[in-house]
């Protein structure tokens, strides 16, 4: 069993790795978090894209415990302001991670931007750093800005953001409907190759 360090304390992204590994039939690794293993420095996320906080994470979390690693940076980047909230997602409203502040913000800013114009991406960056390995991948999920908040599943922006397609907030999709759309999802299936090959090492 191949031990791969996902850097998360979060048992849903933990498990959302899980399920996509063995949908994709890839055995052999074992997926541990941040909280099975000693503590260690995590650099703050102060890149500039998702790519660079995802990479900075990744390689982190190989250098002190020498099992690869997969980190994740996401967010959501909206038309009208030309990409931001971006990488500043959690802290938009200037406290980390209060959901209902930033959608109560992101609503406000957007107050006068006509239906036409208010088309957003979900985007989540994933690396993987192992042994001679560097991977960095990009999931994109397509969507708009609702005019107000609806549902009360997944987190942070769900309840304002329409799925591409749709007519529901992400918030009113079941985990599995979400998992196999999302931009996470679709940026953790691009490293399955990589995955696999670290399980047969
Ligand atoms: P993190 O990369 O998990 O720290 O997420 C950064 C921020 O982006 C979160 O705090 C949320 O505000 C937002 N975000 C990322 N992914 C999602 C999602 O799937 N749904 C809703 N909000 C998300």
């Amino acid at each position: 069993m191949r031990q791969v360090l996902v850097a998360s304390r979060n048992a849903k992204k933990l498990n959302e790795l899980r399920r996509i590994l063995d949908e994709a039939g890839v055995a052999g690794i074992e997926i541990v978090g941040l909280n099975d293993v000693p503590p260690y420095d995590e650099a703050p996320e102060t890149g500039a894209t998702f790519e660079e906080n995802a990479l900075a994470k990744a390689r982190d979390g190989f250098a002190a415990t020498g099992m690869a690693c997969v980190a994740d940076d996401s967010g959501i980047a909206v038309d009208a302001l030309n990409g931001m909230p971006g990488v500043l997602s959690a802290r938009w409203s200037g406290t980390h991670g209060n959901d209902e502040a930033n959608n109560t913000l992101l609503l406000a800013q957007l107050g006068d931007v006509p239906d036409e114009r208010r088309g957003a991406q979900f985007v989540s960056a994933c690396a993987l750093v192992g042994p001679g390995l560097e991977v960095v991948v990009r999931g994109e999920w397509p969507g708009a800005i609702n005019r107000k908040p609806v549902g009360d599943g997944g987190f942070g922006y769900d309840p304002l953001f329409v799925p591409e397609g749709g007519d529901v907030t992400s918030a009113q999709l079941t985990p599995a409907e979400k998992d196999a759309a999302s931009h996470r999802g679709r940026a953790l299936r691009q490293l399955l190759p990589s995955l696999a090959a670290l399980a047969d090492n």
